[in-house]
């Protein structure tokens, strides 16, 4: 999984496609991400303490990682993430991730 919560992303299918937004949550052991505002969904609910009125609230489902690409803020597109080594101070190669297109560090 290279996409990481608060990562900018592009929705590629579904009703929301085209859409960019952050990614709130991110469940690695079935590969589905929760984004803002994309993939709303009304759920009923009953009336609790914390909302004595109950009713319909919409919320954010999940979607799946391929449904989504990394969106880079410096070239503005929908890419693909690189992996690149880079030294860093200590004896151990640091990983960053970049933008496949413009080579920008994501
Ligand atoms: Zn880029």
């Amino acid at each position: 999984m290279n996409i990481k919560k608060g990562d900018s992303v592009s929705v590629i299918s579904g009703n929301d496609r085209g859409k960019v937004a952050k990614v709130l949550h991110v469940f690695p052991n079935n590969n589905r991400l929760i984004v803002e505002g994309v993939n709303m969904m009304k759920k009923h609910s009953r009336p609790t303490q914390r909302n004595p009125k109950g009713g319909i609230i919409t919320k954010e489902g999940t979607i799946h990682r391929s449904n989504v690409q990394v969106y880079c803020s410096s070239c503005h597109s929908p890419t693909r993430v690189s992996q690149k080594l880079v030294d860093s101070k200590g004896s151990r190669n640091e990983k960053i991730r970049c933008c496949r297109l413009c080579g920008a560090e994501l």
